[in-house]
């Protein structure tokens, strides 16, 4: 039996099961402070005997294993859970072996082992919910240089009628800034939930999306996109992405089409924990 935790800034999904990626049990837990949230963490994990667990977490993280502060939560702006020793928790609980990486690298290697991308040695896994972010799966594995990818933050052009300052608290109009579920609602005034009849809403979000896409296809060539995350509950997003691509692209790179090239986690709200799952596997397997 494995343990997997996807940690998100909003909820923790705490879960077991085994190594093809089988859920048996889950849990949720409320992401507060680590005082209040990994005790429950904790208490989830000790009714089973688990033998490993994988961690897919916000961050940003520290990913690097020559680093002494491997295993940490770094500088996130939630407060408790700057410099997080979150590994070394979870080893000091359990002795077991633990891995750990992005919410979003466990989700594209969800994805590629057993959702969407199945198969595939290279996809990307984009999510677009409170934040954005990607985790990419190149050659076979999980894309780490210095650290982890922060691909949420780059900077995109403005629309034309978007005066909107932008919410991300280091960069402004960032990607994540313009783009993210909070953006959105700041901007228009309303939850995405309850904005889904407003064309000119995901045809912007579509509009800065492809500017994203379009940078990721010319520097990864990734053989797939998968874009999950609340904001891309809205389907409609997907055309707009698709016709703003087009533009952007101008047959440039030949890609397949689009329709089966950006598309939905096959694992639907998943991808995370069954990532994170296989994350213990990995764990696993390097003892
Ligand atoms: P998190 O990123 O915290 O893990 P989500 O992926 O659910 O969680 O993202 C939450 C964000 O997505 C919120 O800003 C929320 O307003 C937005 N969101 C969630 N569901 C929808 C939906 N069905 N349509 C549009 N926006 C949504
Ligand atoms: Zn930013």
């Amino acid at each position: 039996m494995l343990g997997a935790i996807e940690a998100g800034g909003t909820k923790f999904v705490c879960a077991v099961g085994d190594e093809t990626g089988e859920i048996f049990a889950r849990e949720q837990i409320p992401t507060t402070i680590p005082e209040e949230t990994i005790p429950k963490v904790i208490e989830f994990f000790r009714q089973y005997p688990v033998k490993a667990i994988g961690i897919g977490s916000f961050g940003p993280v520290d990913v690097n294993r020559e680093s002494p502060a491997y295993g940490f939560i770094t500088s996130t702006p939630k407060p408790g859970w700057k410099n997080y020793p979150f590994v070394q928790t979870m080893k000091e609980a359990f002795a077991v072996p633990v891995g750990f990486n992005t919410d979003v690298n466990a989700a594209a290697l969800g994805e590629a082992t057993l959702g969407a991308a199945k198969g595939l040695d290279s996809c990307l896994y984009i999510t677009v919910g409170t934040g954005i972010g990607a985790g990419a799966l190149v050659q076979g594995q999980l894309l780490q240089g210095l650290s982890h990818p922060e691909m949420g933050h780059i900077l995109v052009r403005r629309h034309p009628e978007d005066d909107y300052q932008g919410k991300c608290p280091y960069h402004s109009d960032c990607l994540e800034g313009l783009a993210a579920g909070p953006a959105i609602e700041a901007r228009w005034g309303a939850k995405g939930i309850d904005l889904v009849d407003r064309f000119e809403v995901w045809d912007m979000e579509g509009y800065y999306l492809a500017q994203a896409l379009m940078q990721y296809v010319l520097i990864l060539s990734p053989k797939m996109i998968i874009l999950g995350g609340g904001v891309m509950h809205q389907k409609q997003v997907f055309d707009c992405i698709y016709n703003y691509l087009k533009k952007l692209l101008n047959d440039y790179v030949t890609l397949p089409e689009l329709e089966n090239y950006i598309v939905s986690p096959g694992l639907g709200d998943n991808a995370g924990i069954t990532g994170a799952l296989l994350l213990a596997r990995q764990a696993v397997n390097e003892l």
